[in-house]
């Protein structure tokens, strides 16, 4: 039987970067970068809650982190490291292998080094808790309370493939094999929007990423910036995977579908450019979808020129009844 430190000797220790004492000692050290503060998150993803028992382990290793360097992404940080709690009912080996080998990659991919964590035997599921470090200059960072009225609201990539392959993984729909493989990636192996964040500081106003689905989170920066919002649903960047559904199941994949982890940004009409050339050098494409309004609330107006009278409601843990 392997020890739980064997475990994290096998599959979680790494040789450190220059300049950081990774896992081993009593904390991490690393240091920050002159001028810069430190952006840090932590997502926990509890197993039946966040992700299928049976999921793949690589590809959870490379989600519990990507979550998280998504909100390092939204804040426009450069990923420094990170580090991860494991409560585990069992030390499954080729688990814990496959686990590893997927945030490892996505660590290395991204220079967001593991530097130490905490791993514990669970009487129940299995829970991972990340949390990352980055850096970011003062004045650069994407706050969610710097949406402007005039501000032209944009969003990254594609909307609604990882909504559309947890209906179906979870039996909400009727099985249907062509559509689950055009979504699945989308929803296991999500790519967070780093270099995009990053190429956005000092070019974009506020920024959240796309986790509890669209019209939610861009609620949380209307809300914090005192401001609301007018949409043009045709203006969406909908995944392939949403053609074809009932207009009202592609409208709550796209307006309403979680896990996206695409980066929902404002910025100044007379930044397109600069928002585009960001784009460009990150290699991600962005639409434009519509405009933050003085009048607080988000009207999206649908394919037919009228407001949308059924909006879409996000994820909530603990939803009021
Ligand atoms: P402590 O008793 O101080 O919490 P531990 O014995 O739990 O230390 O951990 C030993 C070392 O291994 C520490 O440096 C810790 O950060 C690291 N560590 C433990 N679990 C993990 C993990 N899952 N991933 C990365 N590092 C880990
Ligand atoms: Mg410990």
């Amino acid at each position: 039987m392997a020890s739980e430190f064997d475990l994290i000797a096998r599959y979680f220790t790494r040789p450190a970067p220059a300049g950081m004492l990774g896992v081993g000692d009593d904390c991490a050290l690393f240091p920050v970068p002159p001028g810069m503060q430190i952006a840090t998150s932590t997502d926990l993803l509890i197993q039946g809650r966040h992700f299928f028992s049976d999921v793949d382990p690589r590809a959870l290793g490379h989600k519990s982190l990507a979550v998280n360097l998504s909100d390092l992404a939204a804040m426009g940080a450069r990923p420094i490291g990170c580090v991860l709690g494991l409560a585990l009912p069992r030390a499954d080996e080729p688990w814990l292998a496959a686990f590893a080998r997927g945030f490892h990659d996505l660590a290395d991919e991204h220079g967001c080094p593991l530097m130490g964590g905490d791993t514990t035997r669970s009487l129940h599921d299995l829970a991972i808790s990340v949390t990352v470090f980055g850096a970011v200059a003062p004045d650069q960072a994407l706050r969610r309370d710097a949406a402007r009225a005039g501000d032209q609201i944009w969003v990254s990539g594609t909307l609604g493939a990882a909504d559309v392959a947890f209906r179906l993984l979870d039996g909400q729909w009727p099985a249907d094999a062509a559509r689950l493989a055009q979504a699945r990636r989308a929803l296991e192996w999500p790519q967070p929007r780093v270099a995009l964040g990053q190429a956005l500081g000092g070019v974009a106003h506020a920024a959240i990423d796309v986790s509890d689905g669209l019209l939610q989170d861009l609620g949380h920066v209307l809300a914090a910036s005192g401001v609301g919002a007018r949409l043009h649903y045709d203006a969406m960047p909908a995944a392939p995977a949403v053609r074809g559904l009932s207009p009202a199941a592609a409208a709550q994949a796209v307006l309403g579908g979680g896990d996206a982890y695409e980066l929902c940004f404002t910025a100044s009409p007379a930044d397109r450019d600069r928002v585009l050339d960001a784009a460009a050098r990150a290699g991600v494409p962005v639409a434009s979808i519509g405009f933050i309004d003085p009048r607080p609330g988000i009207v999206v107006m649908g394919a037919d020129g009228q407001p949308m009278a059924e909006l879409p409601r996000g994820f909530d843990h603990f939803p009021a009844s």
